[in-house]
């Protein structure tokens, strides 16, 4: 099945499908179950990670007898937020057996540390913090991000957290915008069109484009029964703003 769309997105694949590992609810065998009956191409099995996460090498061990399956790639992920303005991520120190590693924008980085989205809109409404600083610090923590991987990255639902705050991905300038794609070019990284967040939106995906990131689907299951179905990242994928 070829499933190829507007900016080279493949739909017959999945770089973001969580497993028990973190909070799924589909053990890693149910996920790569449907995900052959679907005939995917790709399966990025990704479970949430902290600093102090102690699992990964037997996460990795899980996912490694599934990696010669016939007709399906498979690869394992972490998902790890940006805690601060330095770009620093949320990830255990070692990474063995891990092929890809999700940014992601859970929290407002802050100068010592996540903030809770639902403060960045109060201080927005008290004007200790201006919109458009808000949206330029979340941008330079995810460039600095891109650059502390050692490995391949992928920038998972970026800009989720902007309506989180009050804020909208049109409000990013499009300079900012050029730079983060820019960067996220340089550091070899991916871009992930989300299906549960509906993010990035197809402005922003189509910088990302032009810049020459590689743009992929990703459902952000925690159930198998949504692996690889996608209505948002359809729209957004045949868009091409
Ligand atoms: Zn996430
Ligand atoms: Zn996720």
């Amino acid at each position: 099945m070829s499933a190829g769309t507007g900016w080279g997105v493949a739909l017959d694949e999945d770089f973001h499908v969580h497993s028990t590992f973190s909070d799924g609810r589909s053990t890693l065998a149910e996920n790569v179950v449907t995900a052959r009956a679907r005939r995917l191409r790709t399966l990025c099995l990704v479970d949430h990670v902290r600093r102090d996460t102690a699992w990964l090498p037997e996460f990795a061990a899980a996912v490694a007898p599934y990696r010669g399956l016939p007709g399906m790639r498979v690869m394992a992920g972490v998902e790890a937020k940006v805690l601060d303005t330095s770009g620093r991520l949320d990830l255990p120190p070692r990474l063995d057996g891990i092929d890809v590693v999700l940014i992601a924008d859970h929290q407002f980085p802050g100068d010592d540390g996540p903030v809770h989205p639902d403060r960045v809109r109060a201080a927005i409404g008290d004007g200790s913090m201006t919109e458009a600083e808000a949206i330029e610090r979340l941008c330079a923590a995810t460039e600095k991000a891109l650059s502390a991987v050692d490995r391949t990255s992928l920038l998972a639902h970026l800009f989720s957290l902007l309506p989180k705050m009050g804020l909208d991905e049109a409000m990013v300038p499009g300079a900012l915008l050029s730079d983060l794609a820019r960067r996220a070019a340089q550091a070899g990284a991916m871009a992930e069109i989300n299906e549960k967040w509906s993010c990035p939106a197809p402005r922003t995906v189509a910088a990302l484009a032009r810049a020459g990131v590689p743009l992929v689907a990703g459902s952000d299951s925690h159930h198998a029964r949504d692996i690889g179905v996608y209505d948002s990242v359809r729209a957004t994928a045949t868009a091409r703003a």
